[in-house]
């Protein structure tokens, strides 16, 4: 399986860190090891001091296609949870300067953390689904799904040009604004609604 994340799909969050508004999807991919399951711990890494919280809806894939029009792409997802795109920010600003690509900065180990997932035919409207982040007890990042630049149907018929989306493939369609750094100890607890969905704890 692969997972394929959208960068920069909310417009506060874009402008928080001085980047353009994109025109077309920014995406690139993490390996099936930066996945964190069942609200295992995160283990803070040694090469980075500067590791960021993104908290973001996960899309899970659920039928093979290449080339899939708009209109279609929702019969290609069946579920959806909430994950956190942890992100070295001090790497990933230093190979942005120089023009580099990003995995080392996002596709580590443990990078991944994901919730279970609730059927899609569970909720009532796919283009709004508010979720949620408290660090720590409180409510730190938020976020709805209308406010995406581009919608998941989008992001899918955008990204199936390139790669062939497969069965078990996760999607994250980037974050809100409000994102912010990690340190040991914390405990971040994402929701759909008022759900809680995902906890992770730094180590
Ligand atoms: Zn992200």
């Amino acid at each position: 399986m692969k997972i394929i994340c959208i960068g920069r799909n909310y417009i506060l969050h874009a402008k928080e860190l001085n980047n353009p508004v994109p025109k077309i999807p920014v995406w690139f991919m993490k390996p099936e090891t930066s996945l964190i399951l069942k609200n295992r711990p995160f283990f803070y890494p040694e090469f980075s001091q500067d590791i960021h919280f993104e908290t973001e809806l996960v899309y899970h894939i659920c039928k093979v296609g290449k080339y899939i029009e708009e209109k279609y792409a929702h019969t290609y997802y069946d579920s959806v949870g909430v994950g956190f795109d942890f992100t070295a920010r001090d790497l990933q600003s230093e190979y942005k300067a120089k023009g580099l690509p990003w995995e080392p900065a996002k596709a580590f180990d443990g990078s991944a953390p994901v919730s279970s997932f609730i059927p899609i035919s569970e909720i009532e409207d796919i283009h709004n689904i508010n979720f949620s982040m408290n660090k720590n007890g409180l409510l730190t990042q938020k976020g709805n799904s209308k406010d995406m630049l581009f919608s998941i149907d989008r992001i899918i018929a955008y990204i199936s040009q390139f790669v062939t989306l497969k069965i078990g493939d996760l999607i994250y369609t980037g974050t809100p604004a409000g994102v912010g750094p990690i340190e040991i100890g914390d405990k971040l607890e994402a929701y759909i609604g008022d759900k809680l969905m995902l906890s992770t704890r730094i180590k």
